[in-house]
């Protein structure tokens, strides 16, 4: 245990600590902008350099090693005076629109120029870096003139999600991000997921707003606005409008919504089930017919635009299952419209989901098999905070709510969806109980929960034994695909989900770290340890909907409106 002297104060580190790490344990915090305390060491940016005795020159605390015995000052005039200089040439490449950035208030750079109490005014001239606004996709913008030249973001995309979309062009003044060509993001192999959103400190890379539609349709006396919220939202809008990670808020989440003037709010829970009653079954069709096997879920569209883009020779291993979101937009649009007797274009369908990629998703040709656009509009988590907040709710003191009926219902299985791992329990419960006839006594298959990169299994469904895997995060995902390639994969059924950690971790929810998913990834389970029903093929609702509507599973019905086809994007990587 090395021990060092920082401010005055002694400190014993770990073996492996920096400055930085030894500072924040006895409460001293230094400023960083390309630290992010899930990625490797830049050190690119120096915002956090400090005086260590012995050095000729100032350290980056991010990188310096807190070895024993050095003496460190993380507050003097020297460093303070670096500090000072290093912001005021980030700022002067930076355009400074504070007030109308969808960053403002939650920023890194403004932290910081907080913390180094910087009132004063900026000495070089103002030279704007980058070539404008990139609106083209569905579900990020890019404004470069708000870079920062941390490279948090080519992280995200280039190590964590093995899709390399961006880098850095340029030299000295002139460096930037930009995609290859400077194409625009919707002409490059980007898939959507949103991952370099969570990584940007300021507002160079944003999710797409797409409330002012959602207003509009709201105020529109003709339309029936009907929203559907997925698994996560409950676990994460409290924590996007200020409260604790893992505060549940399911019922102050429907309170919410109607007072925004959502005329019905329904729970993708419930669609989560659906799905697992398609791709359970299409998964024993499958193993029971000698079908392509390892079938693969297909929920997590970001994964879907991975697959599509880098191993289309492997499309036959996807389930043609649509995600919940979809399947419940074309459900909504055919059973719920003749229920209630609406009229098709009168309804408004928005999902609210943790995900940046379902923006793009719902735009896909084959998600119109209500014969229009099954889901109108989707809001990521961060989104609907918004319209939360100006709407002037204060959601902490709202009362709770139940979910609107028929779609109201959801199971503790459909909950998990929201986890790594999630989607193979659900389907495990259910599909135990169909092959064995049994009841399932032990419902909870711990071997696929948590944050390993990827997690296998062996269950025994009545004497076939079936192999699983599960993984999060593309370049985890990219493991199990080459050894699919390589005809190496043991397995019969994989879960990928794009976003590392699942659902809980998509693009659409406030900034994480793995602090914060630890306490998302509780309050999944704890929810559907609440629940009094568990398994999706146990969900009443479920059951009437295949009663009155759709008969089977992968019947004519649920073939038409519940499943799909997949296309190569490769040429996207050439
Ligand atoms: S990125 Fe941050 S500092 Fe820059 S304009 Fe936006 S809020 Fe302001
Ligand atoms: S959305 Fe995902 S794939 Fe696209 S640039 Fe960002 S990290 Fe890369
Ligand atoms: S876009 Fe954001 S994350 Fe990427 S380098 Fe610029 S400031 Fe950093």
């Amino acid at each position: 245990m090395p021990k060092l002297t920082i401010d005055n104060i002694q400190v014993e580190a770990e073996p492996g600590d920096t400055i930085l790490k030894a500072a924040a344990k006895i409460g001293i915090k230094i400023p960083t902008l390309c630290h992010h305390p899930d990625q490797a060491v830049k050190a690119n940016c120096r915002i956090c350099v400090v005086e260590v005795e012995g050095q000729r020159v100032l350290q980056p605390a991010c990188s310096f090693p807190a070895s024993e015995g050095l003496i460190v000052k993380t507050n003097s005039s020297k460093a303070r005076l670096a500090r000072r200089n290093i912001l005021e040439l980030i700022l002067a490449h930076h355009n400074r629109e504070c007030l109308t950035c969808p960053r403002g208030g939650g920023c890194e750079l403004q932290t910081v120029s907080e913390m180094l109490n910087f009132n004063g005014e900026i000495r070089y001239e103002n030279h704007m870096r980058g070539h404008g606004k990139d609106y083209s996709s569905p579900s990020i913008v890019r404004d470069p003139s708000k870079c920062i030249v941390c490279e948090r973001c080519i992280y995200a995309c280039s190590q964590i999600q093995t899709v390399n979309v961006l880098s850095k062009e340029n030299r000295g003044f002139h460096t930037t991000v930009a995609t290859a060509y400077n194409l625009p993001l919707s002409e490059t192999s980007c898939v959507f997921c949103g991952q370099c959103v969570q990584a940007c400190p300021v507002g160079a890379l944003t999710m797409r707003d797409d409330t002012k539609e959602v207003w509009k349709a709201i105020e529109d006396p003709d339309k029936w606005v009907v929203a559907q919220c997925a698994p996560t939202v409950r676990i994460t809008l409290a924590e996007a409008l200020g409260e604790p990670p893992g505060t549940v808020s399911t019922g102050r989440l429907v309170t919410a919504m109607r007072a925004l003037g959502f005329n019905a709010v329904f729970d993708t829970d419930f669609s989560a089930d659906l799905t697992i009653m398609e791709e359970g079954s299409e998964l024993l069709h499958r193993i029971q017919n000698g079908g392509t096997l390892p079938m693969i879920t297909s929920c997590s569209p970001g994964w879907v635009n991975f697959c599509e883009a880098y191993y289309d020779d492997q499309l036959a291993h996807l389930s043609t299952c649509k995600s919940p979101q979809q399947m419940f937009g074309a459900v909504l649009k055919t059973y719920y419209a003749d229920k209630c007797g609406r009229d098709i274009d009168s309804l408004y369908s928005v999902s609210i989901m943790p995900c940046t990629a379902k923006k793009h998703e719902r735009l896909r040709p084959a998600m119109a098999s209500s014969g229009r656009r099954d889901v109108d509009c989707v809001l990521t988590v961060q989104e609907l905070a918004r319209m939360i907040k100006s709407a002037g709710l204060d959601f902490a003191r709202l009362p709770e709510s139940d979910f609107d009926l028929p779609f109201g219902l959801g199971s503790g299985a459909g909950e998990i969806f929201g986890a790594t791992g999630g989607v193979m329990e659900a389907a495990l419960r259910t599909v135990y109980e169909i092959v064995t006839g049994r009841e399932l006594e032990n419902i909870e298959f711990t071997d696929v929960r948590g944050f390993a990169g990827v997690k296998e299994a062996a269950v025994d469904l009545d004497g076939t034994e079936v192999k699983i895997a599960v993984a999060h995060g593309l370049s985890n995902a990219r493991l199990l695909m080459d050894q699919l390639r390589e005809g190496q994969s043991p397995y019969h059924f994989i879960e990928v989900m794009a976003c590392p950690g699942g659902c809980i971790g998509g693009g659409g929810n406030p900034i994480k770290n793995w602090a914060k998913m630890d306490k998302r990834l509780d309050a999944v389970y704890e929810t559907d340890r609440s629940l009094p029903i568990r398994k999706s093929h146990k969900n009443p609702a479920i059951k009437q909907l295949y009663d009155e509507f759709l008969k089977e599973p992968l019947g004519e019905l649920p073939h038409k409106l519940l499943h799909t086809h997949y296309s190569s994007r490769a040429a996207l990587t050439k």
